[in-house]
């Protein structure tokens, strides 16, 4: 991705307003909502289902799009809200308003550029995300295309789905999950965390239970939840590479890139990370240090124009992406179109969490039919709110 740094001025021309169809162009962005919704209750524990920044921006056209932020919901919307100030510290609505929304490339330099005193990585660009995604779903409301034609084709109308799972406390635990997953249909899971990591023994016994639960053809992935060191993930890899797993992912901490271009190098199975990564520049790092499978979170990373830049990256490297997607119905919706416009986008993250935030906030969303998951056919991202969800859920700062 070239850097481009555009002038605070510009906006659109409205001397050159012209009609086609119903649809007026130019179309101005008039607004831009950041909606919280929360949980009642949200437990400390590894589940971005429980609190989400929702976005909306409004034209005067009537349309709205759609997206959303997975990361520190009162922060980002901070991002959203605060008012212009200095050169290059300004809020994203503020940035937005009175901005072409069909220039989405365009804006995302915008808005990276205008907030970099503050911004450049974390927050900024996750609350970026979620306006970039919202900018593609109104784009593609605006032309009457789904996103992923926009994203430069439609490969596919369904994309093959993994489910994650959390180690259960026992082996035993574990496999009768693995047989739940095999039960949805699913032929690729993964699990991760729980009291995964501190013994090599306890760590082959519960991936065996989970490979004996699901069965030789199916699919395993095992996320280590950056619990070791170089020598020890290198020990671990070699332990469990006979039980075939697809990937071994986060073994390191998300900051030790140089023991990722070690581990990489060594390790007889395929090495996985990027959840936790921002920018295409970020991913450009962790291709050269040799990561084979790279896992970019469409709300979180930068969006779908980031997504677009890492695929392609990815691809020329030879390497797989693969996006880490565990929040809401929009980041699933986000994510299936940026795969189905991928020649090699063949597999996404389906989250099984019965939070309703991640199963009502979105109707009609994309089911699990047969393994695979259904990409949506309308424009845009192709899906909509359930308003009575967001309200129920909105968290109220009056
Ligand atoms: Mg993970």
């Amino acid at each position: 991705m070239i850097l481009r740094n555009p002038p605070m001025t510009g906006g659109v021309n409205k001397e050159c307003a012209k009609v086609e169809g119903s649809v007026r162009f130019p179309m101005i962005i008039t607004d831009v909502e950041a909606i919280h919704l929360r949980l009642p209750e949200v437990e400390e524990i590894a589940d971005g289902t429980q609190d989400v920044l929702v976005v909306r921006i409004h034209t005067d056209g009537g349309l709205v799009g759609i997206g959303e932020v997975t990361s520190q919901s009162y922060v980002c919307k901070a991002i959203f809200e605060a008012p212009r100030s200095a050169e290059r510290r300004h809020g994203l609505a503020y940035l937005l308003r009175g901005q072409d929304p069909l220039e989405v490339e365009e804006l995302w330099h915008r808005m990276y550029y205008h907030t970099n005193r503050y911004g450049r990585r974390g927050a900024a660009i996750h609350a970026i995300s979620g306006a970039d995604i919202a900018l593609w779903d109104l784009k593609g409301k605006i032309l009457g295309k789904p996103v992923c034609e926009l994203l430069g084709g439609a490969y596919r109308k369904s994309i093959r789905a993994y489910a994650s799972y959390l180690f259960g406390s026992s082996p035993r635990e574990t496999a009768e999950l693995a047989r739940c997953a095999v039960d949805l249909g699913l032929s690729a899971v993964k699990f991760g965390w729980g009291p995964f990591g501190k013994d090599p023994q306890a760590d082959l016994a519960q991936v065996e239970a989970v490979r004996e639960g699901v069965g030789k053809a199916c699919d395993l992935m095992v996320d280590a939840g950056h619990a070791w060191d170089v020598a020890t993930a290198l020990d671990r890899a070699r332990l469990l590479e006979p039980l075939k797993i697809t990937w071994l992912e986060e073994p390191l901490s998300q900051d030790d890139l140089k023991g990722y271009a070690e581990l990489c190098a060594r390790s007889p199975v395929p090495i996985a990370a990027g959840e936790g990564e921002v920018t295409s520049w970020g991913f450009e790092e962790l291709i050269e240090r040799g990561l084979h499978v790279i896992q970019p979170d469409v709300a979180f990373c930068g969006g779908l124009t980031v997504c677009q830049e890492v695929s392609r990256l990815s691809r020329e490297a030879g390497r797989r992406c693969v996006p880490h997607c565990f929040s809401t119905g929009i980041n699933l919706a986000a994510s299936l179109q940026w795969m189905a416009a991928c020649p090699d986008g063949n597999l996404v993250e389906y989250c099984l969490r019965p939070s309703p935030l991640m199963r009502h906030l979105v109707r009609d969303l994309p089911p699990l039919v047969d393994g695979c998951v259904i990409v949506p056919e309308g424009p845009g991202l192709g899906i909509e709110l359930d308003e009575a969800v967001l309200e129920r859920f909105r968290v109220s700062y009056s």
